[in-house]
């Protein structure tokens, strides 16, 4: 767990994502190193036994205090705006750490019905298991929200733009209903990243990431993060890791610090190429429905505009003809790579109903609107005239 860095308010995004962070060891390096240590040495027992007891700060075994891990958490905090940041293995163990962490049996969750495959399952399949319910409404429909919430309801849970229809939700409205019924807010900003969004400075409460996606961008590792306060984060989901060690190698969290150097400019192109092939998508008489928040046939345009500084690489399209057609385009495809990843310099492309989310049952998938013909991309940063060249063939 780490703390933000004091003393860097005012600096720019860029900067932050460059420099925050480092604290550069007695060997001068200019580069941040890597520390494949798996514990520490203390001076003498008095100094270990003070580590320990927590009355000195500092290292004492990697499954919980690691340099190259602490400064991936520094930097990422200091970006999302929070106060402390606790990396984890993966984004599922994340979320899992986040309600682990912060709830208990017979509490409650409401989260958005659009949200990650395997999120729904981890609410459904064994969260449960441990007494704690979940009731899933539409994102975008907040009487429904409002409704949803019981005495016992602690957290609220959204992904926005969510995966893979990229509808959109109103975070300070949200997190004005989960403060009235004394809930946290905490929203999944894997599509968005900071770049994009930052969920606190609107009300949230915890920001969750799936490093593997836009933070590493170039689809090389898997980890995530929670990021909030130090009263929520620092104290109920650091307790968590710690103990039970869901924990991000350093070599990970060096590939994912060094992912965040860059994450402002490639999200910039992500943003251009998908704007550019979401408008001819829109234009393809074979297209049924194109789903990108920036365009502005889009339900939540207005809103993405107002909460987003960009709408992101994402686009989600229905192919006229269902599954044979959708599988069709996909299978014709040369340059897109057939995988259900994201956030990658490579565009991917996938058929969400028989992927992401092909664990949930028909009656789950259309209440979370995936069709059979419906198609993900995550434009990559490649020549974007290639890209359409490539759909087009296929179309
Ligand atoms: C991928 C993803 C996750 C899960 O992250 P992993 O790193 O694969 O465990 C969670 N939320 C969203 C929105 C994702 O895309």
């Amino acid at each position: 767990m780490s703390e933000k860095q004091t003393g860097t308010p005012g600096f720019g995004f860029a900067t932050l994502a460059v420099r925050a962070g480092q604290h550069r060891t007695a060997e001068a390096e200019h580069a941040e190193p890597i520390f494949p240590t798996s514990s520490y040495v203390f001076e003498n027992a008095a100094a270990a036994a003070a580590r320990f007891s927590g009355a000195e700060p500092g290292n004492i075994y990697s499954r919980f205090t690691n340099p190259t891990v602490r400064t991936f958490e520094e930097r990422l905090a200091a970006l999302e705006g929070g106060e402390c940041c606790v990396a984890t293995a993966s984004g599922m163990s994340a979320i899992y750490a986040c309600c682990a962490g912060l709830l208990k049996s017979g509490d409650h969750i409401v989260s958005s019905r659009s949200i990650f495959g395997s999120t729904t399952l981890l609410f459904t399949n064994y969260l449960e298991k441990f007494g704690i319910q979940t009731s899933f409404v539409a994102l975008d429909d907040l009487a429904a929200w409002e409704q949803a919430i019981r005495p016992e309801t602690r957290l609220l849970f959204v992904e926005t733009p969510s995966n893979p229809l990229t509808e959109v939700g109103d975070i300070a409205a949200l997190a004005k209903l989960a403060h009235a019924q004394d809930s946290l807010l905490v929203v999944d900003n894997c599509f968005c990243t900071p770049a994009l969004q930052r969920p606190l400075a609107l009300g949230a409460d915890v920001v969750i990431h799936s490093a593997t996606k836009y933070l590493d961008g170039q689809g090389r590792c898997v980890g995530g993060a929670v990021v909030g306060s130090k009263d929520v984060v620092g104290q109920g989901v650091y307790g968590f890791l710690r103990t039970c060690g869901p924990t991000m190698s350093p070599f990970n969290a060096w590939v994912f610090l060094k992912g965040l150097e860059t994450l402002e400019i490639r999200m910039q192109a992500h943003c251009a190429s998908a704007q550019k092939l979401a408008e001819w998508l829109q234009e393809q008489p074979q297209i049924k429905a194109v789903y990108y928040p920036g365009l502005p046939s889009h339900p939540q345009h207005q809103l993405a505009s107002l909460q987003q500084s960009g709408f992101g690489g994402i686009i989600a399209f229905e192919v006229a003809g269902g599954q044979p057609a959708a599988w069709k385009l996909i299978d014709a495809t040369r340059i897109c790579s057939i995988t259900a990843n994201l956030g990658d310099t490579k565009t991917t492309i996938t058929h969400p109903a028989t992927t992401t989310h092909g664990r949930l049952t028909p009656e789950q998938r259309s209440e979370a609107g995936i069709s059979d013909g419906l198609v993900r991309i995550a434009v990559g940063l490649e020549t974007i005239d290639d890209l359409i060249a490539d759909l087009a063939g296929g179309l």
